[in-house]
């Protein structure tokens, strides 16, 4: 049979001589590559102690911004949500009321804006996609949940703190 490789080797099927019965010579030769890879360059990172260097293209979790007032860039128009291929993204649309301007920049407000990061694949279009630059992909990891229920994002997990006014 033709081999689809070259890297085929043949089975020593040979009976064992007394040494190799003993195993010692085979023990041997693993403690030698042990010992070896002791004294070469680590490829792996103790995380979370040692933290590895993101890419610049890496994309993280998400944050909804404010703009530099502090209220609420986002206006609930949808976009990003039909921009998911995931289709992770869910909102809900509302009016802003007289009174509220200092709260939410524009007319309307996302009342509820969710993102399932079970489903996100951190693809960024919902970025690319928002019209008002209220939705970034931060570069940090979605932290890990013991439950389902855990990851999903709801608006007090992705709206950025409010900037303390001086008073
Ligand atoms: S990063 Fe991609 S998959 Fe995740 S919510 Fe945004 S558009 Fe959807
Ligand atoms: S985050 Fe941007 S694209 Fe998504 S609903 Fe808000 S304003 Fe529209």
């Amino acid at each position: 049979m033709q081999n689809l490789t070259n890297r085929a080797a043949a089975v020593d099927r040979r009976p064992m001589n007394f040494a190799e019965r003993l195993y010692l010579p085979a023990i041997g030769k693993g403690l030698g590559i042990t010992i070896k890879h002791l004294f070469k360059k680590k490829v792996t990172v103790s995380f979370p102690e040692e933290k590895r260097a993101f890419s610049p293209v890496f994309r993280g979790l998400h944050i909804l911004n404010r703009d530099e007032e502090g209220r609420e860039r986002c206006t609930a128009c949808g976009l990003c949500a039909v921009a998911c291929p995931a289709e992770a993204i869910t909102m809900e649309a509302a009016e802003r009321k007289p009174g509220e301007e200092h709260l939410y920049r524009e007319e309307k407000y996302a009342a509820r804006y969710e993102i399932n990061m079970l489903r996100c694949i951190f693809c960024g279009f919902c970025e690319e996609a928002c019209p008002k630059q209220a939705i970034y992909l931060t570069e940090t990891f979605a932290p890990s949940h013991y439950k389902r229920s855990g990851f999903i994002y709801g608006k007090d997990d992705l709206l950025i703190p409010e900037v303390p006014t001086k008073g």
